[in-house]
């Protein structure tokens, strides 16, 4: 699944990286593959900056711009922590949307 093509903020330093697989582990679109040791993307667009990756590398090798979206709330969800949706907003109640909440 590609989102939107070369607006994903991840970064690798490949000098930091140690090997150890845990991003690749965690990733839940397969943007990282290992080569030689290494990790390398992939799949760079297929990345929803979930974070996970960067949260879990023990070397700061990775970086991203998490929180995007919905993406943190569904992480935190599957991980039983609050789970809100990160992107809800009020409506005024004089709008057309008779207010309330929705999902922008
Ligand atoms: S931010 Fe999430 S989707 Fe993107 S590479 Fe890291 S783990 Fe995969
Ligand atoms: S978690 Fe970090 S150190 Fe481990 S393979 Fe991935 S980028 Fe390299």
């Amino acid at each position: 699944m590609i989102y939107l093509k070369d607006v994903v903020t991840l970064q690798l330093n490949e000098k930091n990286c140690s090997g150890c697989g845990m991003c690749i582990v965690v990733c839940p679109h397969a943007v990282l593959s290992m080569n030689h040791g290494q990790v390398q993307i992939d799949n760079r667009d297929s990345c929803m900056e979930c974070g996970a990756c960067a949260m879990n590398c023990p070397t700061d090798a990775l970086t991203v711009q998490a929180g995007v979206g919905c993406a943190a709330a569904v992480i935190n969800a599957a991980l039983g922590r609050n789970g809100a949706c990160c992107c809800v907003v009020e409506t005024p109640s004089d709008s057309e949307n008779i207010g309330g909440k929705i999902c922008c």
